[in-house]
């Protein structure tokens, strides 16, 4: 099978700008694509300003930072006719809203458009592999590719077979989260794999704490970051990971594992509703506007 080459990262916020950046740092060529107004634009002026604290830091030189920004092309194309531009990848990795009909609409559209070699890969954070590979004719070359935020820093790609993902979809898959400098670890095609199935209800949990008065936010974060030795709290947690992503990965656990006990509380839903998503939108559980 063909070496990954190049690389295609749809949906541009705070994970595919992410995983764009690093493969782009790694060498390869790298699009990313999104459609929506201002994500693009978004993705682009953070790239900028962390590759240019990576030079000031001595992480990178300037001609390494600057060849690594001329290798990623920035698509902002609404529409189906925009995943042509996808086409020369050698892996789509998929980052875009953690909800399975619109993930597994994306999938059945890219499998249409693909030739026989290249990787659909998942960065969803709990949906069944399985399921978003049936949406497509080849299941055997869809695979979950679980980044963690921030996805320069963080070393773990949690990787996920569907039931018919091909080993050869594994091994190059692996392959590639080595070259990019991460630690692949396998895990199995349950709800929330293992990452989120573990952290998740501890996040949901620290807001009933919040919401029966436990204790106020910043005291359940600061008990956890001294009682458990967590390096972030589970409420700042939440607002880092998005509070909108954290209610669709409780739904996606408590339908997928059948049971009520994971349904996200109603504290948490009710700051999605009124937009309050963390540190995307300035304001979740706590205030960054300052
Ligand atoms: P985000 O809201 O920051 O970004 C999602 C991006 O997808 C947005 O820019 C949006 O414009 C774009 N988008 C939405 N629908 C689209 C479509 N149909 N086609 C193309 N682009 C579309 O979300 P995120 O935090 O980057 O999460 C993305 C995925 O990564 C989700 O599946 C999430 O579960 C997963 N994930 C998130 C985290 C985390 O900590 N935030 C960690 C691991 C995995």
């Amino acid at each position: 099978m063909p070496e990954i080459k190049n690389i295609a990262v749809i949906g541009a916020g705070q994970m595919g700008g992410g995983i764009a950046q690093i493969a782009a740092t790694a060498g390869f060529t790298t699009k990313l694509l999104d459609p929506f107004p201002g994500a693009i634009d978004k993705a682009k002026s953070l790239h900028d300003k962390l590759l240019a604290r990576a030079v000031e830091k001595g992480r990178m030189t300037q001609p390494d930072a600057d060849a690594a920004k001329s290798r990623i092309t920035y698509i902002n194309d609404q529409g189906d006719a925009a995943l042509n531009n996808l086409a020369d990848a050698d892996i789509v990795i998929e980052a875009i809203i953690e909800d399975a009909a619109i993930k597994k609409d994306l999938f059945a559209k890219l499998a249409a458009m693909l030739t026989a070699d290249q990787i659909l890969a998942t960065n969803t954070s709990s949906i069944s592999i399985t399921e978003i590979a049936a949406a497509t004719p080849c299941p055997d070359r869809v695979i979950g590719m679980h980044f963690f935020n921030p996805v320069p820093v963080m070393k773990l790609v949690e990787v996920i077979n569907g039931l018919a993902t091909s080993p050869d979809t594994t091994e190059r898959t692996i392959a590639l989260a080595e070259k990019l400098s991460k630690t692949p670890v396998p895990a199995n095609d349950r709800a929330g794999f293992v990452s989120n199935r573990v952290l998740m209800p501890m996040i949901n949990e620290a807001f009933y704490a919040w919401m029966e008065g436990v204790a106020e936010p910043a005291h359940i974060d600061e008990i956890m970051k001294l009682g458990c030795a967590h390096p972030m709290g589970p409420l700042r947690l939440a607002d880092f990971i998005g509070l909108d992503t954290c209610v669709h990965i409780m739904d996606v656990l408590a339908d997928g594992l059948n049971n009520e006990r994971y349904r996200a509380c109603p504290l948490l839903k009710q700051l999605v509703t009124a937009n309050r998503l963390g540190d995307k939108t300035g304001r979740g559980v706590f205030d960054y506007s300052k």
